[in-house]
């Protein structure tokens, strides 16, 4: 997003224009950022044959998925559900590594049928597994290095009590349970969060895969998960992308040569690729002054953006409608029954009843958490490619509240 003759735009389209074309909230996305960032990062890597899964749970929408493929990314997906979405958006199911947690097995049966990959994260499933597909299905292992990690506890998944991977501790457990059933491992994968900002993170992660990774024969390619931290506010520190390539390059190679074949290096990032492309523009219905404090109410809340109030997240605001205006402080909260506040004591430019704001980093974790509490709509979705804005998902209607209620005959 750039300010330029006094409005802001994404690749030429004026942002509050948009809003008069579609209305608002609106969720907009810069698929040129999204580009950038993909290749940003697959271009990071020179000596060794790296695969980027988008995680698409970050952002599900099918055109979203069909600009990765196109760009020649394949996809990580957590449910069955977005391993379908990914196959209808033009992935082959083998371009799919599906990362449940704690699903049953009937759903990874179903997974096996899609053709998708299968990564499996507890023991009681890989036992399974091996007695209905012995080595006949490839697999890949979740393994829980126990690093503790990632930007706040909720998204925290690598440390001893987290309900994620098969801990490293019972590498022995596992290997008994693959010997019995002739299982055939063709994949390791290591996840520890997300917003983790410092390589060491990741490299130690890797030295206690390629540690495990020797008492597995069969190898194809190593994940090492993602979490790479994006910038939320101005000067940020963000995850050393080139300085990690680097580093884990050397690391892979070292490890390929004593394993005695070159792997492929997977990753699997959401939240890098998707997150600064993301873009939530907000009406201000209300500004409403208490003794304390100025809000700016505006007409979205936490059921279209939910990350300040569930992680405490920072997002960036800034006042769309009026670039010049005289900086103030608000507190920018939105229409729902709860506390939803989506920025406290920000500075932004004077801001006037009718004002659209954009609220930034909106593109990971924004509409696909979303719901409909307080029986709002969801918003629509908007994405900007090569200078042509392109409406991508409806907003939602009355109808769609009503869609699946089953009326009782009284
Ligand atoms: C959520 C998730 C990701 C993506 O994490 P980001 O922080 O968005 O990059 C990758 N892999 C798995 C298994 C995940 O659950």
């Amino acid at each position: 997003m750039i300010l330029q003759d006094d409005r802001y735009q994404i690749q030429g389209i004026d942002l509050v224009s948009l809003t008069e074309t579609y209305g608002s909230p609106l969720y907009v996305y810069d698929g040129q950022k999204i580009v950038d960032q993909y290749h940003g990062l697959k271009d990071s890597f020179s000596k060794v044959k790296v695969n980027i899964k988008y995680a698409g749970k970050a952002l599900t929408n099918q055109a979203i998925l069909q600009l990765m493929k196109r760009e020649g990314a394949g996809l990580d997906v957590v449910s069955i559900q977005e391993a379908q979405l990914g196959i209808r958006a033009g992935f082959e199911p083998h371009e799919i590594l599906y990362t449940p947690n704690c699903v049953s097995f009937d759903e990874i049966k179903e997974a096996v049928e899609l053709g998708v990959k299968i990564n499996i994260d507890n023991i009681s499933i890989l036992e399974q597994f091996g007695h209905v597909y012995h080595g006949t299905v490839p697999i890949c292992v979740r393994l829980n290095p126990h690093i503790l990690a990632g930007g706040h506890h909720k998204i925290s998944t690598g440390h001893i009590d987290s309900k994620f991977g098969i801990s490293v501790h019972q590498l022995r457990h596992v290997l008994r349970v693959i010997d019995t059933n002739g299982l055939k491992v063709e994949g390791l994968h290591v996840h520890t969060g997300s917003d983790v900002l410092d390589p060491e993170v990741f490299l130690r992660g890797a030295d206690i895969i390629f540690e495990a990774a020797h008492s597995f024969p069969d190898l194809q390619y190593i994940d090492f998960g993602s979490g790479f931290k994006v910038a939320y506010r101005e000067g940020d520190a963000v995850t050393d992308i080139s300085l990690l390539a680097s580093r884990i390059e050397e690391a892979f190679l070292e490890f390929c040569q004593e394993y005695g074949r070159e792997l492929e290096m997977w990753f699997e990032p959401g939240k890098y690729l998707v997150s600064e492309a993301g873009y939530m523009l907000v009406r201000t219905n209300v500004i409403k002054t208490t003794p304390a404090t100025v809000f700016a109410g505006v007409d979205s809340g936490m059921n279209h953006l939910i990350r300040p109030m569930m992680y405490d997240a920072y997002h960036d605001i800034v006042n769309l409608s009026n670039p010049q205006g005289t900086q103030r402080v608000y507190t920018v909260v939105g229409y729902i029954c709860e506390t939803d506040t989506f920025g406290w004591d920000r500075k932004l430019n004077e801001v006037r009843e009718g004002d659209i704001l954009a609220i930034k980093n909106a593109g990971a974790y924004g509409f696909s958490m979303s719901s409909n509490y307080n029986s709002r709509f969801r918003p629509a979705e908007v994405l900007v490619y090569q200078g042509k804005h392109h409406l991508i998902r409806k907003r939602e209607t009355m109808d769609d509240l009503l869609v699946n209620q089953v009326p009782v005959e009284w």
